[in-house]
């Protein structure tokens, strides 16, 4: 590997951790199986809505037992403000059923395992075994997506799971999971889809595309952009 872009991968990095020393998951759980149910309810929903309903449905079921004695209409009615509430409902249903005939009502913590489960994908496993098994893995979301591409983190990937086995061989093992939540906090915070916030942004000196963006910005904005980058590099 080119020890340049070794070197600015490790700035990167410490810096992130620098700026979110604080990131973890940002779903309320108290066990793997809260998790995996939050998570599954998570897709193309936001943290916050799944835990203003989480904090409502968890008090009333919150095990395989519960959910697998549930009706789907029942589960439907809990769940409606969620995008998608049919199938994730029905998914939480027969994916509870599925635990308890199969693995004895406990999640497991192996990904062929989790990825068997009804509603459960690659990114859903991630998030669980990194957050409730403590097992080193990047679970790649749209915000994990794009910023480790525009930070160059990755090189030219098209896909999510591209994405991750890039992440993968370009980040130290132990940081893989920390990792993760640093690339959803910018995302969320600074490095946004529509108008990213380069300009706030102390990576912009290490960053391709936002250097990108610099070099195409008229000369009013990019004046203001390169006193942002000197302010964050001292120069
Ligand atoms: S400089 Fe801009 S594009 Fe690069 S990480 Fe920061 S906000 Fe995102």
């Amino acid at each position: 590997m080119d020890v340049r872009t070794e070197e600015r991968r490790r700035r990167i990095l410490d810096t992130l951790a620098e700026m979110y020393p604080d990131a973890k998951c940002e779903l309320n759980f108290t066990t793997p199986f809260e998790l995996l149910v939050a998570t599954i309810l998570s897709a193309q929903s936001t943290d916050k809505r799944v835990n203003m309903v989480t904090a409502r449905l968890f008090p009333k079921y919150n095990t395989p037992e519960d959910f697998a004695a549930l009706p789907y209409e029942t589960l439907e009615a809990e769940i409606r403000e969620i995008g998608l509430y049919r199938s994730k409902a029905k998914n939480i249903i027969e994916m509870s059923r599925r635990l308890l005939q199969e693995h004895d009502g406990q999640v497991p913590a192996d990904r062929e395992a989790l990825e068997k489960l009804p509603g459960v994908g690659r990114k859903t496993a991630n998030v669980v075994l990194s957050n409730a098994f403590g097992i080193p893995a990047i679970a790649v979301d749209t915000h994990v997506f794009r910023v480790a591409n525009r930070l160059g983190l990755v090189h030219r990937a098209k896909t999510p799971l591209e994405t991750e086995r890039q992440l993968m061989r370009n980040i130290p093992k132990e940081q893989w999971s920390q990792a993760h939540h640093w690339l959803i906090h910018h995302g969320r915070r600074l490095c946004h889809a529509r108008n990213p916030r380069c300009g706030e942004c102390p990576l912009l000196s290490l960053c391709p595309d936002g250097q990108r963006r610099l070099n195409s910005a008229t000369p009013k904005k990019a004046a203001s952009l390169a006193n942002a980058a000197d302010d964050q590099t001292g120069s």
